[in-house]
């Protein structure tokens, strides 16, 4: 057993609180892994929020993260101590009929289908103050050593530097996938990302390496511009300068409306004029931001019986073991830049701050 620090979320709506925690041995099939860096995702948040559906609580949050296996439980070949690997919020368990289709990333192991509160034995692995605290989509990067299932990790470059490439866990590969796997943006097209977070910057660099003409950045902050030109945005729009609807704009602006429009943000209202803003034959709106449990939108079907396309995406497509090495190649090999999306680096005591920045949309 490890003892070590992880932040904690008691309840719904309370701080996370940073513990000393136990971490028990790995099981059969299970990997230990020493984090070294995690980012903080917007979902985190939502969890913190009580928004994520089927997760309990007490729980250790965070699913962006980087580490060092420090030891393996028997049977696992796949990675060995001292390996850097990434720990998978989307598992990919190569046997379920999603990962053995080829068109599929989603994996039937992964928490929509079966609540990762606990491992697969149903048991957990934290315990703090005599109380198990819950796993968060079995990998809870907010402690210093976490326990995984192996087909929910991913060995990459011994190179990688491991707090640059936590991002690639979940943020970057999402936003980056989203437009060049999910939406197959075209060379020459016109692009429209709802909201520009960490997620949201990804796509707008996804859209730019997939040779999009014009990259339109929506948000109602408009401190997140000079990024999003930096990083490929043609036009950045703030949906509170205009009086008429959002989709009017953004229609107004491109004769019949974008190519492509990304929800990135997580509300049913932005996830419908995202659908209005793309062109009502051949546009593909693509959500990927998290509505909350229990969200329901009603839209009018004439957007959709023209022919534009609605479809969403986890983790950006990308089969999560077979593809996240790859990635973290590409950036090694300087292909993309996803250090631009570092804003703040923070030690685990200061978790909360690094909360209260993010909802300050610093
Ligand atoms: P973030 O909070 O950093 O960014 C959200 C942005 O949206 C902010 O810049 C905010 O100002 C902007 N915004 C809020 N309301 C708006 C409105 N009405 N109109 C325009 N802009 C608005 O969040 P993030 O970490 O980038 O995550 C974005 C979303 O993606 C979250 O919902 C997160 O849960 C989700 N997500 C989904 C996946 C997936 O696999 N589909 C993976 C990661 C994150
Ligand atoms: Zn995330
Ligand atoms: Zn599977």
């Amino acid at each position: 057993v490890i003892r070590c620090r992880a932040a904690v979320a008691w309840a719904v709506g309370k701080p996370l609180s940073v513990e000393e925690v136990e971490v028990a041995p790995p099981k059969a099939g299970e990997v230990r892994i020493k984090i070294v860096a995690t980012g903080i995702c917007r979902t985190d948040d939502h969890l913190l929020e009580g928004c994520f559906p089927k997760v309990d609580f007490p729980v250790i949050p965070g699913h962006e993260g980087a580490g060092i296996v420090e030891s393996v439980g028997d049977g696992v070949t796949s990675v060995k101590p001292g390996d850097k690997v990434i720990p998978l919020c989307l598992p990919q368990c190569g046997e379920c009929s999603f990962c053995l289709n080829p068109e599929s990333n989603y994996c039937l192991k992964s928490h929509i289908s079966e609540p990762q509160n606990l491992l697969p034995d149903k048991t957990s692995r934290f315990t703090c103050k005599g109380k198990q605290i819950h796993h968060f989509l079995w990998v809870s990067t907010f402690a210093e050593y976490t326990v995984v299932p192996e087909y929910a990790v991913a060995k990459i470059d011994a190179a990688a530097p491991l707090d640059k490439v936590c991002l690639l866990g979940c943020g970057f590969p999402t936003g980056y996938g989203a437009a060049i796997n999910t939406a197959k943006v075209k060379p020459g097209s016109t692009c429209a990302i709802f909201g520009i977070g960490g997620v949201g910057l990804s796509v707008v660099m996804g859209c730019k390496v997939a040779g999009a003409a014009r990259i339109i950045a929506v948000d109602i902050n408009k401190d997140k511009f000079a990024k999003a030109r930096e990083l490929g945005a043609t036009d950045c729009v703030n949906p509170r300068d205009f009086k008429k609807p959002i989709q009017e704009v953004l229609t107004e602006m491109t004769g019949h409306g974008v190519d492509y429009s990304f929800e990135v943000i997580g509300h049913a209202d932005t996830m419908t004029a995202a659908l209005a803003s793309c062109n009502m034959s051949t546009g593909v709106c693509v959500m990927v931001g998290v509505p909350a449990a229990g969200s329901v939108i009603s839209i009018n079907p004439m957007l959709l019986l023209s022919g534009r396309t609605w479809k969403g995406t986890l983790l950006g497509g990308w089969k999560m073991r077979d593809c996240i090495p790859k990635l973290v190649s590409s950036y090694l090999e300087k292909k993309f830049n996803s250090d631009l999306l570092i804003t703040h680096t923070l030690p685990i005591a200061k978790v909360n701050e690094g909360f209260e920045l993010l909802r300050a949309g610093k």
